[in-house]
């Protein structure tokens, strides 16, 4: 196959990639974006076998393709949606740490007849591959709850982490004029120490965002190992990549209210949290729910608020049958829709869209708080840092700024959950002991079937 053949079919894939994502920014086209994606992704794999045919190692690639697919088709099968942020985690780490090893084999090739451009195009490679990499696998150990989701912060952990970025850059520089394998090796030591030391810091509730920034990071490794390997089409999918892994991680850091410098090094400044309430046992207001059913059968308005916890129960199903019943009874049902409900954004929309609720049922955020109060009932499900006043009342816990769905403004307030356990953010909710809250204990999906019943026999 001629190169001109080859670029224009890679241009081809380029394309596809960018109508991917055009159709993934909306729930509708989201499904048919991915495919033209994986579509784009399989023939860019397929020309190189027969742009450079035949190819060395030919064994050893589709050895390599096989045990990638063996681990990775069953795993992106069977993962749950509450545990797609750790399959990107890894998915991420491991591509960035390959995009190191691939620049780390191509440099050692060249050898005396790298030009200096491909050499600091090597560098970048190394140290962003290798931070990605170290650094994704933190984001899914804290997410998979394998190691503490707290911030893990140590006397003069600030001055550990600029000394070894400081290390990074100087050991850069020492590649750079003295082209060895020596140095490079220990760039890459250094780099993957350091994405450990810069991810360790961030709270559990923070480390999504920290998980897109990683994912920026890999594309823009991709896009300078294209360089190096003379592949535009490495250069348009790492670029793609590196800038919508930003926009997400400004969208998602603006979701949560805070600046993205806060999110990473936030944990050196917060203040100690006023623990003296933890352990306390505290009254709290718990129904039945049959006093759940008579309160909807009420109300006028109601706005139901989902969160991480419906998707844990799979409830979706059965919120929907809840709100049908409730509408055929006349009633005003609307959900409020938090930008960062659940584990990655969209989560709350991807869910309810499974159960085919209609778009139109649908608030935003700023859509819905000015309607609380004209609101009988918010029902909270599953949800608890999205809708914790702390957020506004509390400054200096980890949630303060972020906006929230201000349902303490409703007249009455359910939350159905299992436990007084918080939410991922890791702090009390004062919501829960408020006098107009009524608490329905249990797993979502089980209260919701037996509120059903009792609603249909009012
Ligand atoms: P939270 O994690 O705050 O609360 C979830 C609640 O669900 C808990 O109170 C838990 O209580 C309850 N729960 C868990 N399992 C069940 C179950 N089977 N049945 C009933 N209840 C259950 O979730 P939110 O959605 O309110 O908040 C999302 C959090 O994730 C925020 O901190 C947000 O900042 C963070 N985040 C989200 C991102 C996104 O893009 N969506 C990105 C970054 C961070 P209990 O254990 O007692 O049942």
């Amino acid at each position: 196959m001629s190169r001109t053949m080859y670029d224009l079919i890679g241009l081809a894939a380029g394309v596809c990639f960018i109508l991917a994502l055009k159709g993934l920014s909306h729930p509708k086209t989201a499904r048919r974006g991915n495919l033209i994606g994986a579509f784009g992704a399989t023939v860019a794999t397929l020309v190189v076998f027969a742009y450079k045919a035949p190819l060395h190692n030919l064994g050893w690639i589709l050895a390599a393709i096989a045990v990638g697919s063996i681990i990775g088709v069953p795993a992106a099968r069977k993962v749950q949606m509450t545990q797609m942020p750790q399959l990107v985690a890894l998915f991420n780490g491991v591509g960035g740490g390959a995009a190191a090893l691939v620049a780390i084999v191509e440099y050692l090739a060249l050898g005396a007849d790298a030009t200096t451009a491909e050499v600091i195009f090597t560098v970048f490679t190394v140290v962003v591959g290798c931070v990605s990499f170290s650094g994704s696998i933190i984001t899914f150990l804290k997410l998979q709850e394998l190691m503490t989701t707290r911030p893990v912060v140590f006397p003069g952990g600030r001055f550990v982490i600029a000394a070894t970025l400081a290390a990074v850059l100087g050991v850069s520089g020492w590649v750079v004029v003295a082209l060895g394998t020596t140095p490079l090796m220990v760039l890459a030591a250094l780099s993957l120490l350091f994405g450990i030391l810069f991810v360790l810091p961030v709270g559990g509730a923070d480390v999504p965002i920290v998980i897109s920034l990683l994912n920026a990071f890999t594309g823009l490794t991709v896009a300078a190992s294209g360089y190096v390997l003379n592949s535009t089409l490495l250069i348009i999918a790492g670029t793609l990549v590196g800038a919508s892994g930003t926009i997400l991680t400004r969208l998602m850091a603006e979701a949560m209210g805070r600046s993205l410098f806060g999110t990473l090094f936030g944990a050196f400044t917060a203040k100690p949290q006023d623990t003296s309430a933890a352990g306390e046992e505290r009254p709290v207001r718990s129904g039945s729910p049959d006093d759940v059913a008579i309160l909807l059968n009420y109300a006028r308005r109601v706005v139901i608020v989902p969160g991480f916890g419906l998707a844990v129960a799979q409830a979706q199903h059965t919120v929907r049958e809840l709100a049908d019943l409730m509408i055929s009874k006349g009633i005003d049902v609307a959900y409020g829709i938090h930008p960062v409900a659940g584990r990655m954004p969209g989560h709350m929309n991807v869910l309810l869209a499974e159960a085919n609720v209609p778009y139109d049922q649908l608030a935003e955020m700023d859509e819905v708080n000015p309607t609380f109060g004209q609101t009988d009932v918010a029902i909270v499900i599953g949800a608890n840092d999205v809708v914790n006043p702390a957020a506004q009342t509390t400054p200096g816990c980890p949630i303060y700024g972020m906006p929230i769905l201000e349902v303490s403004n409703a007249a009455n307030v359910i939350f159905l959950k299992r436990s007084m356990r918080p939410g991922f953010a890791g702090i009390e909710n004062e919501l829960l002991y408020d006098p107009k809250t009524m608490l329905l204990f249990g797993d979502a999906k089980a209260s919701l079937t037996k509120v059903v019943s009792a609603l249909k026999a009012l």
